[in-house]
């Protein structure tokens, strides 16, 4: 009487393959049943899509934070590479060396600066 009134019939079965129970009024068969005929991917399928586009606006951002990140670098090198290239350039232009020689690097001994030189040779 309460099943007839609530809309719903109930009737618990036993699936004989798996030995779970499951409502034979709703249900085709018990959980394992359902997900060996492929129910549930159906399920999984109202989700996928969700999912998906999600994943694909992540994808768009991660290509836009990619480009972003490939420009920064592009600028970034060519900044150094400008950096560098003017230094050379000074370098070479003018008496430049000098500024690199060391203090007391005049009073040494040609072996001592033999020495430094050669540790800054091999690193
Ligand atoms: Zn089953």
């Amino acid at each position: 009487m309460n099943q007839a009134e609530s809309g719903t019939a109930t009737q618990i079965v036993k699936c004989e393959k798996h030995g779970l129970r499951y409502n034979a009024a709703t249900q085709s068969g018990c959980v394992r049943c359902r997900r060996e005929a492929g129910e549930f991917p159906k399920t999984g399928a109202t989700r996928a899509p969700e999912r998906t586009a999600r994943q694909g606006m992540s994808l768009s951002a991660a290509l836009a934070i990619s480009a972003l990140l490939v420009l920064a670098t592009s600028f970034a090198m060519l900044w150094i590479h400008t950096q560098v290239y003017d230094q050379t350039q000074r370098l070479m232009e003018s008496d430049g060396y000098e500024e690199f020689t060391p203090d007391g690097y005049e009073e040494l001994t040609p072996e001592e600066r033999e020495k430094i030189e050669e540790l800054f040779r091999e690193p």
